[in-house]
């Protein structure tokens, strides 16, 4: 069956097919290690995984690169402001390589309790700088990056293609960026290729330019060209990376290699918060860790992302979240009726819905009305063996462990001899939620941990148990 994605560069949906063999060449844009991963970029990495498992099912092998950016690239997509690594080891009193270790550790082990299927290749940016130094030298030698006193820029009259994938013009995309006031560049929108390091910046490396570090979308051209080549299959981010990163990105490739650097472009489309905009920097964050705290499983929020498909807007709330969990602890109820029986059922049907599952996902990943047909096969009148076994196929592109019991939810021990008091401090939360008193909601919920009681909140209420 074919598989068609939607290619941002071509604003349309076209059929796919790898360039070489029968392996896809993929890179992702990997995380900014320098606080935690929320779930917007959760989101991200969710609908990458979905491209993997759907690329597998077509039949197809994959060399899949993501990179993680442990150089600490500066505050805006720009070339300006502070390094953001080296203020949070400020803050936090560590080294910048410290800081990268540790939420590079949390990032792979909320990738790992989302299902989010690993890529053959994860690269650390710090483990590529001499890829990065040549491949600056190339622009520099075919006329397309030149040195100025503080640092080595590109040139971007020089490829008029620029703004092919946004389709923004110059004046366009610069109105909306803070675009540094540098009388040196060529062009206000000449982006930084390598950086001179000022003595106190504490990541730097040697090069024919004196120390300094790499620009952010240096990075990852270098590492797509030294892992898949100068032109692969396909190159995912979100849809904030459109504009200035994977232009760059396009224009380095260019200016290197004289080829686009990726056939296919695709990109996730954001998660809001309350219908605003979630972002590190406003501080309106969740982390998989703080949904757990709220008794929502990182599979709960994986069903709750394949409620919208991955290039529409999706509004996180916990109104939404509670729908998530409840509906895949449903599912799993109804999954799990099927296993092991025999009753007659309308195979027919069957056939039908898992023709309309691979249809849905080969037809640029759309997950939500997979997961239809998935809810479809389970509702089917007749408990059958074999209707489970389709669900258990069409969770190997799902991943929510269908084929799992559904929980026991927690629940209150009346005989606990603290069963009074603790009944009532929940009560007491409860009231203070609903005034918007979270501060004190959250301080009610630390208090029971701290003496081994786990909340779940579920959408009948909260429930209790010890750990
Ligand atoms: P960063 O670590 O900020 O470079 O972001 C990692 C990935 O998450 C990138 O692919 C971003 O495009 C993506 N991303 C950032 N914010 C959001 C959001 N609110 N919703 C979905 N994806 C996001
Ligand atoms: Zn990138």
């Amino acid at each position: 069956m074919a598989i068609r994605f939607y290619n941002t560069l071509t604003r349309s949906k076209e059929e796919f097919s790898p360039l070489e063999g029968n392996t896809v060449r993929i890179y992702s844009c990997g995380p900014t290690v320098y606080s935690y991963a929320h779930i917007g970029n959760m989101r991200t990495y969710i609908f990458m995984d979905s491209l993997r498992r759907v690329l597998k099912r077509g039949g197809y092998g994959l060399l899949h690169v993501m990179n993680i950016t442990d150089v600490g690239h500066l505050t805006d997509d720009g070339d300006d402001g502070e390094d953001k690594l080296e203020v949070a080891s400020r803050e936090q009193k560590k080294t910048p390589w410290e800081i990268a270790e540790y939420y590079t550790g949390v990032f792979m082990r909320d990738v790992d309790a989302l299902h989010i299927s690993r890529p053959e290749i994860i690269a650390k940016a710090t483990d590529n700088i001499g890829e990065m130094i040549e491949f600056v030298k190339e622009l520099c030698d075919g006329g397309f990056g030149y040195e100025i006193s503080d640092g080595i820029y590109y040139d971007i009259s020089k490829f008029p293609e620029y703004g092919m994938l946004s389709r923004l013009k110059l004046d366009d995309q610069l109105s909306g960026a803070r675009v540094e006031v540098n009388s040196e560049k060529r062009n206000p929108a000449d982006f930084a290729l390598w950086k001179k390091a000022p003595k106190e910046h504490i990541m730097q490396w040697p090069s024919p330019w004196g120390m300094g570090y790499p620009g952010w979308h240096i990075e990852c051209s270098a590492m797509g060209l030294k892992y898949l080549g100068n032109r692969f299959d396909i190159h995912t981010g979100g849809v904030d990376h459109i504009p200035v990163h994977h232009e760059n990105e396009i224009a380095q490739g260019w200016g290197c290699c004289g080829e686009i650097p990726a056939a296919f472009w695709l990109h996730g489309e954001f998660m809001l918060v309350d219908g605003g905009k979630m972002s590190k920097s406003l501080g309106n964050t969740y982390t998989i860790a703080q949904l757990a705290e709220r008794g929502y499983s990182p599979l709960d929020f994986r069903y709750l992302c394949f409620n919208s498909h991955y290039r529409q807007k999706l509004n996180f709330t916990f109104e939404g979240m509670d729908g998530a969990k409840r509906s895949l602890a449903n599912l799993r109820r109804a999954v799990s009726a099927h296993r092991g029986a025999g009753e007659n059922f309308d195979r027919a049907r069957l056939d039908e819905l898992k023709a309309e599952f691979d249809e849905s996902v080969f037809d640029d990943l759309n997950i939500p009305r997979a997961l239809g047909a998935v809810w479809g096969m389970a509702k089917l009148d007749g408990k059958n063996d074999e209707i489970f076994r389709a669900i258990v196929d069409a969770d190997t592109i799902l991943a929510l462990d269908l084929d799992k019991e559904p929980e026991e939810e927690a629940v209150n021990d009346a005989a606990d001899p603290e069963a009074d008091e603790i009944n009532t401090l929940v009560a007491e939360r409860a009231a203070a939620k609903k005034a918007k008193n979270y501060a004190e909601a959250d301080r009610i919920r630390n208090e029971l941990a701290s003496r081994g009681i786990r909340l779940t909140d579920t959408p009948e209420g909260t429930t209790w148990k010890r750990e």
